[in-house]
């Protein structure tokens, strides 16, 4: 493993989701919509998560700015990277397969919305949440800088701390007592402990 090898396998990963979103973003925007949540917030959050996961890091990847910020490469701490991109990836496939056309990139609900709680959403109520997650933990782990790493994971926390929360009561208002029980049998995030 070389630098040069982890910051392919990044970029890699970025198109990887890219391809596996893409279709979805497609189709969405031809599902109509009954409840928006406010719009100006929403796309700020969206352009901090951006910024973070992609822009800061692909500076870095292209031009190894900011220099200042460079630590010593550990090839083990990238191995560990590119496995967590992979499951990230695995992980996001499957939510937006049993999402389906419930998907949207802002907080919205869509004129024939379903609530999903089979698949992978039987275990954890924001698995999509926890992809980029992982996958902001994978940025940290293969990009030896300390701003361009971290990035991920102060972009897509601002977007989720600022978000889950909304989300939940969106759903509640709209899905009422059966997204409350729900939420009463399952972990936000990781299996058993959020
Ligand atoms: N928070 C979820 C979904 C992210 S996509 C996850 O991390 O997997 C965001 C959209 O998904 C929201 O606008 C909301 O309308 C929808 N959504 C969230 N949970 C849902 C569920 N259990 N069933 C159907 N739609 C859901």
């Amino acid at each position: 493993m070389t630098v040069f090898l982890a910051k392919l396998i990044w970029f890699l990963g970025v198109a990887g989701w890219f391809t596996i979103r893409y279709p979805h973003q497609r189709r969405s925007r031809r599902t109509p919509k009954t409840k928006q949540s406010d719009r100006v917030r929403e796309l700020v959050l969206l352009a901090v998560s951006l910024s973070g996961m992609f822009i800061v890091p692909l500076i870095y990847v292209l031009s190894d700015e900011p220099r200042f910020a460079t630590y010593e490469f550990r090839p083990l701490s990238a191995w560990l990277g590119a496995a967590t991109f992979v499951l990230s990836l695995w992980l996001f496939r499957r939510t937006h397969k049993d999402l389906g056309r419930n998907w949207s990139v802002t907080l919205e609900i869509r004129e024939a919305h379903t609530l999903v709680m089979n698949g992978i959403y039987s275990r954890i109520r924001h698995p999509m949440y926890s992809a980029f997650w992982l996958w902001a933990l994978a940025q940290a782990l293969l990009l030896p800088n300390w701003v361009a790493g971290p990035a991920g994971l102060v972009g897509f926390g601002t977007l989720f701390f600022c978000r889950v929360w909304r989300e939940e009561r969106m759903m509640t208002e709209t899905f009422g007592e059966p997204y409350r029980a729900y939420m009463a049998r399952t972990y936000r995030i990781i299996p058993g402990i959020f």
